[in-house]
């Protein structure tokens, strides 16, 4: 029974999409196996659930499928949980003395929800007031991807992009705003297709209502090319 209980407390956690901890909740040994090791493992457990539901492996179309997907897992989706993948933090010095909000719009996010496994895709919007350092612009579509690229939920996604680039810029003047669709509520469960979810994190100056309303202003913008 209570393993029932416990199964409950956990399916209504996950269907409500409530993350726990603004950390990704690792374990101490998550880095004690090599990549090519996780991929062996993780290989005979995907082979495991496709004979479970019943599927005959020896058919060409499924017999890579196991490999296929157990090398995306640990190399694509999942490849942001290895610190080692972190962008790398080369700033520069602010010379033009740029001392204005600087937004980076429309950054594609393809992430994925911890609950269920399935893809989280949206856009995020980033901006920053720079105290004398700034950062390539590319720079911050790496640092989204990168922490897309973990089982996820989107309010934890958003808050670790902030800390990451208050961190980076040694300043507490950053803001994210991610609008997305969860797959998991797009294709399963309430199943609607339109509904998308926006989470937000304003640091420092953003906070203040005029700085917030100018970077929401910025990103109403179209972007004419
Ligand atoms: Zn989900």
């Amino acid at each position: 029974m209570k393993i029932e209980k416990d199964i409950e407390d956990f399916e209504s956690l996950g269907d409500n999409h409530i993350g726990t901890s603004t950390d990704t909740p690792m374990r101490s040994d998550a880095f004690r196996l090599t990549n090519e090791e996780k991929i062996d493992i993780i290989k005979d457990d995907v082979r495991h659930i496709m004979e479970t539901l019943g599927l005959d492996l020896t058919d060409d179309s499924l017999n890579g499928t196991p490999l296929r997907v157990a090398k995306m897992f640990v190399k694509e989706l999942f490849g942001g949980l290895n610190p080692n993948k972190k962008p790398s933090a080369s700033t520069f010095e602010n010379k033009y003395k740029y001392g204005e909000m600087l937004v980076e719009k429309n950054i594609t996010v393809y992430s994925t929800c911890e609950h269920h496994f399935l893809p989280i895709v949206g856009k995020a919007h980033v901006a920053y007031i720079s105290n004398g350092t700034v950062v390539g612009l590319s720079k911050m579509n790496r640092i989204v991807d990168y922490f897309a690229k973990r089982p996820q939920v989107q309010e934890r996604l958003t808050i670790q992009i902030v800390k990451e680039l208050q961190t980076v810029l040694n300043t507490q003047d950053v803001a994210c705003v991610i609008d997305a669709k969860h797959l998991c509520v797009n294709s399963r469960g309430i199943r609607d297709i339109d509904c998308s979810t926006v989470t937000s994190e304003f640091g420092g100056k953003f906070k203040e209502k005029e700085t917030r309303r100018e970077f929401l202003d910025y990103i109403k913008l179209e972007t004419q090319f």
